[in-house]
């Protein structure tokens, strides 16, 4: 048996607090991705929690909500805890807007992938690089993109792990509530998913969590490279 599936066998069932110590235990220079959203969040208060926290880093984009720049701002006050930025490459992205202009990832899916590898998937890759493991807020019910992750995924070279993976948005939302953890309230607001501004809209009820997200595009297209399993034909 791998080491990824003996920890999905172990920790079948576990807590998000008993998965984030046995992934620093197996992979001690994971590292904690956080998008600001309501989930991270409550990673970065389960994080703070241990004796030896993860690194803790956030990608940003440059266009975010403005509610989103003042939850970075209140987890620094209130955990204490060094959060590491990315942004994107300087050069790429100003030839990337030269070309297509700054909403040309509303022309094609192509472009709009682009745009996602410049902003997202590439300060992701510095974010890590060696870091045997990442830890992220993914969650199985966030959409059919997500319904059939493991806790820990084999993830190009590395391993991705998902302590709230079997949580629902209603566990999420009362733990935020519960710990008084600094969120985005734009959560109250019909946004259960929030990723860049002009790419993130408010869902109707019954729609899927991440239906707000790219909604422009099929279900099925709703990653932004960070998380998406690749296709046969795309780019890299
Ligand atoms: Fe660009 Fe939208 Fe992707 Fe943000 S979510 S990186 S603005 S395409």
């Amino acid at each position: 048996m791998t080491a990824v599936a003996e920890l999905n066998r172990r920790l079948a069932g576990a807590g998000p607090e008993t998965i984030l110590a046995a992934t620093l235990e197996a992979f001690p220079d994971a590292a904690l991705a956080c998008s600001l959203g309501l989930e991270d969040v409550a990673l970065v208060h389960l994080a703070s929690q241990l004796p030896r926290p993860p690194r803790i880093f956030v990608l940003d984009t440059g266009r975010l909500f403005p509610e989103s720049y003042d939850v970075l701002d209140q987890l620094r006050r209130r955990y204490r805890l060094p959060v590491e930025v990315y942004c994107p490459d300087g050069p790429a992205l100003e030839a990337w807007v030269d070309a297509h202009g700054p909403n040309g990832f509303r022309d094609s899916l192509e472009l709009r992938q682009a745009c996602c590898r410049i902003r997202k998937v590439e300060p992701l890759a510095r974010a890590l690089a060696g870091a045997a493991a990442w830890i992220c807020g993914l969650r199985s019910a966030q959409g059919p993109t997500r319904s059939g992750l493991q806790l820990f995924e084999p993830d190009a070279g590395r391993v991705k792990v998902s302590p709230l993976l079997h949580w629902s948005l209603a566990q999420v939302t009362a733990f935020v509530a519960e710990h008084r953890i600094p969120h985005n309230p734009l959560h109250h607001q019909g946004f259960p998913s929030i990723g860049c501004a002009p790419c993130t809209r408010a869902v109707a009820a019954g729609e899927d969590e991440r239906a707000g997200r790219w909604w422009w595009e099929r279900p099925d297209h709703k990653e932004c490279g960070l998380h998406r399993t690749p296709r046969p034909g795309d780019q890299p």
